[in-house]
This record gives C-alpha cells, sequence and structure tokens, in this order.
C-alpha cells in the first residue's frame, strides 16, 4: 500500500509569492494543528456545547503562538501583521484543524483594523493592551448584521441605509441605539466595532464605525444561537440601548468610515476563501487516507477510476481556489499598484476568490462523505465537520447571492435599481 499522500506541499503555494515568515507561519500552525489539534477537535466541540473551558484554553495557546494580538501595530504591543495573504495562509491552516479556531485572530482582525487603518491613537490606546494580555486576553468582535439583514448592510448600491443602528453626537459622546446580531464572538467578545449610522440621508457619509467596550450600561443580550458547525465561538443578539462613547472612538469619520466598512468586507472575503479551503483539505488528506486503506470489490476504493475521478475533482477545487485567494490576496496586499482595498475592483476579486472557494470546499467535503460511505457522515471522522463548517463559510458575509452582483461590480455599472420601462409601463396600463 502507497502513502496516502504523495504530494509535495512545499508546492501548494507560488513559492516566490509567499514570504520567509509567512512560511515559518504556516510550519508553525501545521504543526500546532497535528498536535494540539486535530487530536481533540470532538472534544472542542463537545465544549463548545458546554463550558467553553477547553475552548478558552486552546484560544491561550494561540495566543502564544503570536495568532492574538498580531494584527495590532508594533509601537502597541503586536505584530503589525495586516497582510491579508499571511492571515489567509493561517487561516486555511487552522481551518484544518478546526476552523471556529481562526474566528478569534479573524474577529479581533476585522473588529481592530478600521481603527489600525484610521490609525486611531484613542481606539488604540484604549483597547490594544487588552488584545496581549497573557492569561485573560480579550476579543474583538465586528458587528454588522442586524435582525433586518445582513447583506443590506454590505451592498454598497445601498449606501448604509440598511443600518438601523443609530449613532447620535450629545456633546463628547455618541448615543447608541439599535440591534445586532450574528457576528463572530458576539456572545464572549470585550470589543466591539459597531456598524451604525448617524442619518441615512447622508448615504455612505452617515456610515459610523464606533468601538465600545463591553460590559458597558446599555448593552444587553439577547439568546445565542445553535449552529451547525463552527461551534467553538458563540454568537448571539444584543441590543444597545442609548450606549454612550466618546466621540474620539468613531474609527474615522464621515465617508471614511464607509471606505473602512467595504475594505474590512473584500478582506473578509479575501479570508472566507482561505478558511473555506483549509475545510476542504482537511477533508481530501482525510478520503485519502481513508480510501487507500478500505477495500470495495477486492482493491482500495481510491484504486476504482469512478473515485479517482472523484478525487480529481476535489484536488482541483481546492487548488484552484488557493491559487485564486492568494491572488486576490496579494494584489490586495499592494494597494499602490492594485488601487485601495475598497474599490470596486477589490471588491469583485475577493468576490470571486470567496464564492470560488467555498462552492468548491462545500463540493469537496460532500464528495469526501460520499466517498467514505457511513463512515463519512459520523463524528468518528471529522469529514462530517468539514461539511459543516465549510457550508457556514459559504452563507456569511452576504451570502453567495449578494457575492455574484460583486463579482460583476468589477466588469460593468451593475444597477439592481436600474429603471425597467416595460415593466412601468405596463403596471401603469393595468
Ligand atoms: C456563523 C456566522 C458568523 C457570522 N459572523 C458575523 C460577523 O462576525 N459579523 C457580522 O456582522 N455578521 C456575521 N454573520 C452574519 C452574516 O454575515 C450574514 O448572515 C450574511 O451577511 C447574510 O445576512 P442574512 O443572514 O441576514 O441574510 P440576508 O441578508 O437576509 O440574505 C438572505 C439571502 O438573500 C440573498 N441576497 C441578499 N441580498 C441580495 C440581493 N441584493 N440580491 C439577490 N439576493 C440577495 C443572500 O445572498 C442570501 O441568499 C455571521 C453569520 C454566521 C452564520
Amino acid at each position: 500500500m502507497g502513502a496516502a499522500s504523495i504530494e509535495k506541499k512545499e508546492n501548494r503555494f507560488i513559492q516566490e509569492l509567499i514570504s520567509p515568515s509567512d512560511k515559518l507561519v504556516i510550519d508553525a500552525v501545521r504543526e500546532f494543528v497535528n498536535q494540539e489539534i486535530a487530536p481533540i477537535r470532538r472534544e472542542i466541540e463537545e465544549s463548545a456545547i458546554g463550558d467553553f473551558v477547553l475552548i478558552d484554553k486552546v484560544r491561550k495557546k494561540l495566543l502564544s503562538l503570536g495568532l492574538q494580538g498580531g494584527s495590532l501595530p508594533e509601537e502597541y504591543g503586536g505584530m503589525g501583521l495586516t497582510s491579508a495573504l499571511t492571515l489567509s495562509v493561517i487561516a486555511e491552516e487552522l481551518a484544518r484543524g478546526d476552523a471556529s479556531l481562526f474566528c478569534a485572530p479573524a474577529g479581533e482582525a476585522r473588529a481592530m483594523r478600521p481603527a489600525v487603518l484610521a490609525e486611531n491613537k484613542d481606539v488604540l490606546e484604549q483597547f490594544a493592551p487588552g488584545f496581549l494580555t497573557e492569561d485573560e486576553a480579550c476579543v474583538g468582535c465586528f458587528a454588522m448584521t442586524e435582525p433586518s439583514g445582513g447583506s443590506n448592510i454590505e451592498n454598497v448600491d445601498l449606501k448604509g441605509v440598511g443600518i438601523d443602528t443609530r449613532a447620535e453626537l450629545d456633546g463628547d459622546q455618541w448615543v447608541i441605539n439599535g440591534s445586532k446580531m450574528w457576528s463572530i464572538d458576539s456572545g464572549t467578545a470585550d470589543v466591539f466595532c459597531v456598524v451604525c449610522n448617524t442619518d441615512p440621508s447622508l448615504g455612505d457619509d452617515g456610515i459610523a464605525l464606533i468601538y465600545m467596550e463591553v460590559p458597558t450600561e446599555g448593552f444587553h443580550y439577547g439568546g445565542f444561537e445553535d449552529k451547525a458547525g463552527l461551534r467553538a465561538t458563540r454568537e448571539g443578539e444584543f441590543r444597545l440601548d442609548n450606549v454612550r462613547v466618546p466621540r474620539e472612538w468613531r474609527a474615522a469619520g464621515p465617508g471614511r468610515d464607509a471606505q473602512l466598512l467595504y475594505d474590512n468586507v473584500v478582506f473578509s472575503r479575501i479570508l472566507n476563501g482561505a478558511w473555506a479551503i483549509g475545510c476542504a483539505q482537511g477533508a481530501l488528506d482525510e478520503v485519502l487516507s481513508f480510501t487507500s486503506d478500505r477495500p470495495a470489490a477486492g482493491k482500495p476504493i481510491r484504486q476504482h477510476t469512478i473515485a479517482a475521478n472523484m478525487l480529481a475533482d476535489i484536488a482541483i477545487g481546492i487548488q484552484v481556489g488557493r491559487d485564486s485567494y492568494v491572488n486576490a490576496a496579494y494584489i490586495y496586499d499592494r494597494p499602490e499598484t492594485y488601487g485601495p482595498g475598497y474599490s470596486r475592483h477589490m471588491l469583485s476579486r475577493s468576490s470571486i476568490a470567496k464564492i470560488f472557494c467555498c462552492d468548491a470546499a462545500v463540493k469537496a467535503t460532500n464528495l469526501a462523505m460520499e466517498l467514505m460511505g457511513s463512515y463519512g457522515y459520523v463524528t468518528d471522522y471529522p469529514v462530517e465537520k468539514y461539511w459543516r463548517d465549510a457550508k457556514t463559510i459559504q452563507l456569511w458575509d452576504g451570502g453567495a447571492q449578494l457575492g455574484r452582483l460583486d463579482v460583476v461590480r468589477g466588469y460593468y455599472e451593475y444597477d439592481q435599481f436600474h429603471k425597467n420601462e416595460l415593466y412601468e409601463a405596463i403596471r401603469e396600463r393595468s
């Protein structure tokens, strides 16, 4: 019997695109996943429906690996790790272990990124130290989605009118009212970047990204979500009733905050691509091993042509998906050459990467499950978990439908409010 896989892992990426430090990070996280995560995957999921104690322990280990607090500037004690490519390769490796463990680094990066890009000293001085405390490191949350919908907030055509959370200035303070739901780690976070609107009639200028810490007066939790996958993170609804924060805790100001919101959407979609590919790679590793050992009709399953075809489809999706997220991350990291992260071009490129990778990962985990028969569907093997986790990543951040609209925005002025004269004439006649 041959080895489960003879793939040359070091050639997964165009080596010239990956910096020497990123290669070290990939190796360190891969080792961490193999040693510390893979053996306790099931216990982590059980802890998620229990007391979360094991999850907190594992998250502390992420801190010691430098994966928490890494996105903060060096002068505040962080690692200045703002590269989408670096975070993406970390996302892929961690997701191979347990995709929900990437939620803490992603939540922190997404929450703190607007303040980092805007160089908001007040926010960074206030919150950065908490993320770097050894014992009880802060958890960050980027709170955008509301009960009335998530896609409407990300939809660049709607220019903030989908944001019902209101922020009004009262002297030196913002007074915030509204409800948010679904945000990663909203149930456990200490620092929130809340997407608000100061005045819907202002369009993008009304969008405001405002920081707050929890607990704070006027912040109330609703219930927590019981999800199919991505379990080691707790999302829930929360209500803000006249929450007051200093006016300096707005990320930047009118216009710039909208750019920072759209930039965060692009950044997240690139990470989503890598995150999904990690799930698919984990499923491929598992199914290559399973089908090399288990025989069907007298030979290992993977030696049947039909199975080899299915394995080829999984591998194609993973490698093309990986190429696409690496490409998108590489150009996102170079705004001086390729334009700003919030541009329609980058929105399109990041959406291409997210959609392709998520579709490939959902298909790959599904095929892996079929190749393993009943064994793919039970928790003794991690394939059913990769399948549940990949599906979540496909659904969030605007889903596959808004994402496709965003793809075409890079090619023509797509306008969902485009006037339909024929339709209006028919309506008038009837
Ligand atoms: C595990 C998990 C973690 C999450 N983490 C976060 C987080 O950290 N922060 C955060 O703010 N949110 C988070 N979300 C929310 C997530 O981003 C939203 O669920 C997502 O944006 C979709 O919003 P929605 O569920 O309200 O669906 P809706 O916006 O109601 O969309 C429903 C459907 O309509 C489609 N659709 C939407 N707009 C259009 C359109 N214009 N044309 C055609 N079709 C359209 C969508 O693609 C989707 O298929 C998370 C969700 C999950 C499940």
